[in-house]
């Protein structure tokens, strides 16, 4: 039996369940996560894309693509946002804080290059992203 958690928007007009375990766990420092979550950092999880679902309000769901790297979702009723589609990986990252129950454990640091928040974990800090997702492969400084 694979593993279940739910999770849901701001308002909980839109629901959504992963199952089994996500591919990577971490956090991204990259400007446009900072921009579009309002936060300092945006903690990731990822998935594969069958792994994920929406299984309430899915007439709700608007999606918004800056870049065709991401392929925003979010709430139309309250705004909140629920995940992000990356079709280059062709993964889900669902946001960690919308999927409280699954436990967090985070494995690597994202777009380090870009951060304005420092976090002294000891985990590896990438300069962007790793080789195997198209990046330089680089660590930086903490
Ligand atoms: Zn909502
Ligand atoms: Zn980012």
């Amino acid at each position: 039996m694979a593993e279940t958690h739910r999770g849901s928007c701001f308002c909980g007009a839109v629901e959504i369940e992963v199952k089994g375990a996500p591919e990577a766990m971490g956090y991204c420092h990259c400007g446009s996560c900072r921009s579009w979550s309002a936060g300092p950092v945006n903690a990731f999880t990822l998935w594969k894309p069958e792994n994920v679902k929406v299984t309430k309000g899915a007439a709700l769901v608007g999606k918004f693509a800056k870049t065709p790297n991401s392929d925003r979702q979010f709430c139309t009723k309250c705004g909140g946002h629920l995940m992000t589609y990356h079709p280059p990986f062709k993964l889900m990252d669902v946001y960690a804080a919308t999927i409280p129950t699954e436990s967090f454990k985070p494995g690597v640091h994202v777009n380090y290059a870009e951060t304005v928040l420092r976090m002294k974990d000891g985990l590896p800090k990438m300069k962007d992203f790793p080789a195997e997702l198209g990046g330089s492969g680089k660590a930086v400084a903490e």
